[in-house]
């Protein structure tokens, strides 16, 4: 579905943008890995792609950083000429009650899935604008369509998120870039690992079809929205949540 197209995942470490990674290689593209700090799971990632036949290649970079970010679009540029796709994927969480919650733990949080997206958005905006072709995918969560007690920091960044995709998918329309977002619910990642088996308990209760997803199941949604497919597909957010949110 991707044949030729070169693209970038950030948080393509672990977990989701590590699914997507693998799928999009799959599915015929070169992939530019971004990670934070996690260079042996990284360099598995782009051996697993490369052993299957795809091309792939890791970057180093903080995505809370407005020039980090800026001098390693630019590598990439370089190094692929183009870039077809962006997945604004890197994304954590550090959660509380409001009453508690720290100013750092909500500028983290805020800096790395909120700021994140706006940096490597802007770094790409004119190239993607002057190909006339392009496909942005930003990760939200359900708990920025819902909400999120503990999470009022997490579900912010994801609400704005939100308002950023349709914002950017109205500026780029013309140009032939769309920009979506995909809304997950619980997945089974490193993320949701550090949850505590009654919380699981409570979410899977909330959940019709009865269970986490898999990081696979968001990457194939990726995929498609990548894809040519999904030409007339712009400014929605896509909810893979086994209908927790509905
Ligand atoms: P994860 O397993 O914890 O992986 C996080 C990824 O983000 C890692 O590759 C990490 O790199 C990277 N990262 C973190 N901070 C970064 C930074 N400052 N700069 C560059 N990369 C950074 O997370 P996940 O569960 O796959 O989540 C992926 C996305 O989906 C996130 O945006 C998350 O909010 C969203 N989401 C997840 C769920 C879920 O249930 N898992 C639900 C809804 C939405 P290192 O490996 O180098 O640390």
């Amino acid at each position: 579905m991707l044949e030729g197209k070169k693209a970038i995942i950030t948080g393509a470490s672990r977990g989701i943008g590590r699914a997507i990674a693998i799928d999009f290689a799959k599915n015929g593209a070169a992939v530019a890995l971004i990670y934070a700090g996690n260079s042996e799971a990284a360099a598995e990632v782009v051996t697993q792609i490369k052993n299957e036949g795809g091309e792939a290649f890791a970057y180093q970079c903080d995505v809370r950083s407005f020039e980090d970010t800026k001098k390693t679009v630019e590598d990439i540029i370089n190094n692929f000429t183009r870039v077809d796709i962006l997945v604004n994927n890197a994304g954590i969480t550090k959660d509380g009650l409001m009453l508690t919650m720290s100013e750092e733990n909500f500028n983290m949080v805020m800096d790395t899935n909120l700021k994140g997206t706006f940096h490597m958005i802007r770094h790409l905006y004119s190239h993607m604008m002057k190909q006339r072709k392009g496909r942005i995918i930003n990760m939200a969560s359900v708990a920025g369509v819902m909400g999120n007690a503990g999470q009022s920091n997490y579900a912010g960044a994801k609400a704005g998120i939100i308002g950023l995709t349709k914002s950017v998918a109205k500026e780029l329309a013309s140009r032939n870039v769309t920009c979506n977002a995909i809304a997950p619910g619980f997945i089974q990642t490193d993320m949701t690992a550090k949850l505590t088996d009654r919380v699981v308990e409570t979410a899977l209760q909330q959940i019709p079809l009865k269970r986490m997803g898999y990081p696979e199941e968001v990457a194939k949604l990726a995929t498609f929205l990548a894809s040519d497919n999904a030409a007339y597909i712009t400014g929605q957010v896509i909810q893979i949540d086994g209908g927790l949110c509905m």
